[in-house]
């Protein structure tokens, strides 16, 4: 099997983007809620930035509170500021945001990504461009509590209608605001096996 045509299979982690802050609903809470409690009972793993700061304290806490495993991967910078996650028994301190993504990425077998903001959306492009790349062959899916990434399933399509974005690689990203049809999609989910070039030579 080609690294472009590994399905996820079995789901042991998964790394979790999501807002430092709460949002303006408690419903985002509520599904960071269900997500942590959800993956404690499968036995899956939580990968995370490691703080209890907004949504990521609930989704870690849910894992936590569930008898789940949580890991925190937290930059230096962060740790020393006195973010760390108290509760954590495990966590790693890596000296900067790229090298923290990168150990995320690395520990996870599929990422999701609750609503959040520029540190949430950019970590979800990125793992989904390395999946595109072929860099790694993994799942990742967005959790669409009150639609909040309708806009994102938007500019996707559009940048496919315009010829930037092969529609195999448009609908690669799960988006669903039910946790459970998520993880199970994440388990589900099979790579994209084309290229990214679209009208050009290229592997
Ligand atoms: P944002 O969506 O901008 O709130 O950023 C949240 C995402 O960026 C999380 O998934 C984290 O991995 C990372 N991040 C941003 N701020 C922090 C923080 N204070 N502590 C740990 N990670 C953070």
């Amino acid at each position: 099997m080609s690294e472009h045509t590994t399905s996820t299979g079995t789901l042991r982690s998964v790394a979790v983007f999501c807002g430092s802050n709460f949002g303006v609903s408690e419903a985002y809470a509520e599904a960071a809620r269900t997500l942590g409690t959800l993956m404690a009972q499968q036995g899956i793993t939580l990968v995370y930035g490691g703080t209890n700061k907004g949504l990521m304290g609930v989704v870690a806490d849910a894992v936590l509170d569930a008898g789940g495993e949580a890991i925190g991967i937290i930059n230096q910078r962060l740790h020393d500021r006195g973010h760390l996650h108290p509760r954590l028994v495990r966590h790693e301190v890596q000296p900067h945001m790229r090298a923290r993504k990168a150990r995320m990425a690395e520990l996870a077998d599929a990422f999701i990504a609750l609503p959040g903001g520029l540190g949430t959306l950019e970590e979800l492009f990125e793992v989904a461009t390395l999946t595109q790349l072929g860099d790694h062959s993994k799942a990742c899916a967005a959790l669409n509590t009150r639609g909040f990434y309708e806009p994102m399933r938007q500019m996707l399509a559009q940048a496919a209608t315009e010829g930037f974005l092969k529609p195999e690689h448009r609908d690669m990203v799960l988006i669903d605001s039910d946790p459970a049809t998520l993880l199970e999609g994440l388990r589900q989910w099979q790579a994209p096996t084309v290229s990214k070039w679209i009208g050009q030579p290229g592997s």
